[in-house]
């Protein structure tokens, strides 16, 4: 049933100081009456397309303006007018915010990230590793999440260094050449060694490292 067809009782349509099909209230006119005992109410089209069915009390009186769509727009009006904070003390601010969320839910806040850590092992793991390497000051070149997984395969589970088989979650991921010594954090500069071979390499040139071991010239 479209607007204009909306039942409209004689009696309502033009006694005086009633609302009217036709009349014009700010942006809303009036296509259609609804008739309610205790709370009549109009059909409106607003001038931006809208319908709206306001009390027709609040058409006379002048609380019903629009559709809703004058306090929208003021709203972005004023959203506008405020100026945008610089990157940082947006940044800063919802840290704080942050910050206070979980000092006030410690016990929520831990059961999230242990909830996330759960679902995301590989991926969080390598956030990490990446965020450690750029703290010691690395580079990055091409690195992927799927990386740890390509070289457990390529490896054949085996530690790189002394060969022993690697336990799916025991392994540490490798800079061949250390961060410290110019190395990158990226795919090409990774391998999986065994807890007690990676220790031992510390940040060691591969090559000393290497030839340490026994292994090279
Ligand atoms: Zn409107
Ligand atoms: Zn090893």
């Amino acid at each position: 049933m479209s607007a204009r067809s909306m039942p409209v009782k004689a009696d309502e349509r033009r006694l005086p100081g009633r609302v009217a099909v036709g009349d014009r209230f700010h942006r809303l006119v009036v296509i259609g009456l609804i008739p309610d005992r205790k709370n009549p109410k109009a059909l409106c089209l607003c001038d931006c397309g809208n319908t709206a069915t306001p009390q027709r009390g609040s058409l006379k009186n002048g609380r019903a303006k629009s559709c809703g769509c004058i306090r929208i727009e003021e709203f972005i009006r004023q959203r506008a007018a405020q100026p945008t904070l610089p990157p940082m003390e947006a940044h800063r601010r919802r840290a704080a915010c942050s910050d206070r969320w979980h000092k006030a839910n410690r016990d929520k806040a831990r059961a999230a990230s242990r909830k996330h850590y759960l679902l995301h092992k590989a991926a969080v793991k390598s956030h990490h590793h990446a965020r450690r390497a750029r703290l010691k000051g690395a580079t990055g070149g091409h690195f992927d999440r799927a990386v740890e997984q390509r070289l457990f395969a390529m490896q054949l589970g085996k530690c790189a260094v002394c060969g022993i088989r690697l336990k799916k979650t025991g392994h540490h991921v490798d800079h061949v050449t250390p961060i410290s010594k110019g190395g990158r954090h990226e795919n090409k500069n990774l391998q999986l060694l065994c807890p007690s071979c990676n220790l031992s390499k510390g940040a060691k040139d591969p090559l000393t490292f290497m030839q340490l071991r026994g292994y090279l010239l």
